[in-house]
């Protein structure tokens, strides 16, 4: 592992409540294995394509191991994407969500999901734009059974500017407790990265996604 933050701190020192998303994306399955050696459990990654090329089918993973979808999902990937990940954490809009559920019905599966926010409102971010759109689709996610709601990811502005951070997490963090007081099964907060997962932290993130600083910079 090239990065600076070791996988046994990562796992066990970033705090007590955090679950660490292990992002793996551009690196081999044998990167995987070191960090789930070392006691990864849970790792992240962009494509639907990389995903399946990469990891095992579900139920033929070591023991433990799960693969969270964290990039922008195309409709007609979609059930490959459920087949595969044990949960997607990109979900961005109404389409998406009805392909979803319709996908998930002629599997015969369920799929956990977290709704994407585009909290920096940078034009090239991906997840709903305002709050309003996003308390929309998770009302209209209760019509759909096979869909289970967590919560809600963010990606924080570029740039690391640590006041853009804040005023992006603090927004995502009123939206998620709203989101929570409406419904009660949702319970993640899906914030950080390699270069802003402290701050997130503060502003009670309970999921944070690294890559680089745990597998070194991608190629
Ligand atoms: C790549 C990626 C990450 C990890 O980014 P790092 O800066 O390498 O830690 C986290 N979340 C999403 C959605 C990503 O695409």
């Amino acid at each position: 592992m090239t990065g600076y933050l070791s996988v046994s701190n990562a796992v066990h020192g970033v705090n007590d409540k955090a679950t660490i998303v292990a992002v793996s994306k551009f690196h081999p399955y044998e990167a995987v294995m070191d960090a789930y050696n070392e006691g990864a459990r849970i790792f992240g990654e962009n494509r639907v394509q990389e995903m399946r090329e990469k990891f095992p089918p579900k139920g033929e993973r070591p023991e433990g191991m799960k693969v969270f979808l964290i990039g922008q999902l195309q409709r007609n990937k979609v059930r490959k994407a459920i087949e595969w990940a044990d949960r997607i954490e990109s979900v961005d809009s109404l389409p998406l969500i009805e392909k979803i559920e319709n996908e998930c019905i002629s599997l015969g599966s369920d799929i956990d999901i977290l709704l994407e926010f585009n909290s920096s409102g940078e034009e090239n971010k991906s997840g709903f734009r305002t709050e309003e759109e996003l308390l929309d689709a998770s009302e209209h996610i209760k019509n759909c059974p096979h869909i289970h709601l967590l919560g809600i990811m963010t990606v924080g502005p570029l740039g690391g500017d640590e006041e853009k951070n804040r005023i992006a997490f603090s927004r995502t963090r009123e939206l998620y407790l709203t989101l929570k007081d409406r419904n009660p099964s949702v319970s993640v907060l899906s914030m950080g990265m390699s270069g802003d997962w402290q701050t997130a932290l503060e502003y009670g993130s309970d999921e944070v996604r690294i890559g680089t600083a745990i597998f070194g910079e991608r190629k």
